[in-house]
């Protein structure tokens, strides 16, 4: 793996980024005037700042949004959906740009990030769908006695918290389903991507968004604001995505108000190719499952399984394509493989990696990180990874395939199932009877048959076991911003 050359960008855009914070209709500074440095990941060079809201700023928030809130419940369906349609099309119009961005903040690909703008603005389109179609219930009690009528209505103001790795889709995701319920909210992005999600907000603003329905508080301080937000009795809903870790101290703030939560949380996703998989397509499948966003996603392929009759020629296969792989700045147009986002993720992968190789796994590819400027980890293939290794435990984030030999499909399901975590899963075999019965006997939220791929703003994205609460995107999505109203009506 050799180093590159590194040509410095520009932010250019349709407009200039605002870089405040937006409470209500203007972009305001933070009252303490800090502000948060913003660097690209490829380069440590600092990028630009943005305002670092505190408590006061988090609560002006909610004051906005909370004003907001009686005349955003009470606009018409179908005008909420033009406002959210209007996004979409913003949004898209805007690709191209709000890639750089994303390329620029988080280091992922210029391909990973069109990818990730053309996701992220559909959850407007499919929300835009859905705002017309939120349908109550009616039947009459078993008793005789009276009629059940149901109402689904908006739940309140919601705090929306979004990690750094998909810094324009998981905004979007939480957004266009709030907004979609008559609901307003305050996002809270990544204090690492920031700029993304200010540029929606102000794509959003553009497009016909009226004051306070989205407010958005950047803040260094993430604890004592989304805390302070979390017990401000007018806030009602909590959608966060983020760590496993983060998660439980959140689910514990919220308990003090009783907050509905929706909790999208870490991964550690197998991925199991039976001996009559499509060795080709097994292959395809992999690159995407563990190489989308340079292996920095929920989703991520983290434990492959593979059975005895093809794992050879399965890591031989995969260890040729990772190495085929251009690493680079995400900006360059040649790169394929972009910078990790900190040094922090790059300790824990090589913790990861080097207790699998003292473990007994052998390193068939990459295995160290590269020198030079930028946090960047090459494609990695280790194979023969041994019981114990914490790899198997713990999601590496980052672009290292774990493989394990296994003989019969008990004995996988088993091994796939030994984890906290149950967010996504993989399986490959031409027989589809057998696929499906072992997708139906993975634990966990969203299993892909022979596709490397899972996001669909059309599926009900989210995970069991400590890999979250609630799902996200499809009507399902839309209901985790509505309370259900039942009515008892006797005539
Ligand atoms: P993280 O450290 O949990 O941070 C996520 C968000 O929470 C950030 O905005 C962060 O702010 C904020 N935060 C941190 N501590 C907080 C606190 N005490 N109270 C309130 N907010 C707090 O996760 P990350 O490193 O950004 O993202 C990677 C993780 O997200 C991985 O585990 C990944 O699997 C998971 N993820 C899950 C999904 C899914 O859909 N299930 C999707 C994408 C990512 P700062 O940025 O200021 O720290």
């Amino acid at each position: 793996m050799t180093a590159f050359t590194y040509t410095t960008p520009s932010i250019e855009g349709p407009f200039a980024i605002p870089t405040g914070l937006l409470i209500g209709d203007k972009w305001t500074e933070a009252a303490s005037g800090a502000r948060i440095d913003i660097d690209n990941p490829a380069t440590g060079e600092i990028l630009t700042s943005v305002a670092d809201g505190g408590i006061e700023e988090g609560i002006a928030a909610v004051d906005a949004a909370a004003a907001a809130a009686a005349d955003w419940a009470a606009t018409p369906a179908r005008k909420r959906a033009e406002i959210l349609l209007a996004c979409f099309h913003a949004m898209m119009a805007e690709q191209e740009w709000l890639a750089y961005l994303i390329s620029l903040e988080n280091g992922k690909a210029m391909s990973d990030a069109r990818g990730e703008v053309a996701y992220a603005a559909e959850f407007f389109r499919w929300y835009a769908e859905e705002a017309v179609r939120i349908n109550g219930e009616f039947y009459h009690s078993p008793s005789g006695s009276n009629r059940i009528m149901v109402q689904y209505q908006p739940i309140g103001v919601a705090l929306l918290i979004t990690p750094w790795n998909f810094p324009a889709a998981m905004a979007t995701r939480k957004i266009a389903p709030a907004l979609a319920a008559g609901c307003t909210c305050v996002l809270k992005p990544a204090a690492e991507t920031p700029l993304t999600a200010l540029a929606v907000a102000e794509i959003m603003r553009r497009a016909g968004v009226p004051a306070g329905v989205v407010n958005v508080v950047n803040s260094s301080q993430p604890g004592p604001v989304c805390s302070a937000i979390l017990h401000d009795p007018r806030v009602r809903k909590l959608s966060f995505t983020g760590s496993t870790q983060v998660g439980r101290i959140l689910l514990r703030e919220a308990a003090d108000t009783v907050i509905s939560s929706s909790m999208e949380l870490g991964g550690n996703a197998p991925f199991l190719v039976l001996d009559d998989a499509d060795l080709d397509a097994a292959i395809e499948g992999a690159m995407i499952a563990k190489m989308r966003n340079a292996g920095e996603a929920c989703t991520a392929a983290n434990r492959f399984y593979v059975q005895r009759g093809i794992h050879d020629r399965f890591v031989e296969k995969l260890v040729e394509r990772m190495a085929a792989l251009k690493v680079g700045p995400g900006t360059d147009s040649a790169t394929q493989c972009g910078a990790m986002i900190n040094q922090k993720s790059i300790d824990k992968i090589e913790r990861l990696v080097g207790d699998a190789v003292e473990k007994g796994a052998d390193v068939r590819l990459g295995g160290k990180t590269l020198e030079g400027a930028g946090f960047f980890y090459p494609p990695s293939v280790i194979a023969n990874v041994q019981p114990g290794s914490a790899i198997l435990d713990d999601e590496v984030f980052g672009p290292v395939a774990a493989v394990i030999p296994f003989d019969d499909i008990d004995e996988a399901i088993k091994l796939a199932n030994a984890t906290e975590y149950g967010l996504a899963g993989y399986v490959y075999s031409e027989d589809l009877k057998k696929a499906l019965q072992v997708a139906e006997r993975i634990e966990c939220g969203m299993v892909a048959v022979n596709r490397g791929l899972v996001s669909d703003a059309a599926a009900p994205f989210g995970g069991v076991k400590q890999s979250g609460l609630g799902r996200e995107g499809s009507h399902h999505g839309l209901i985790e911003y509505c309370e259900a109203k039942y009515i008892a009506v006797s005539w």
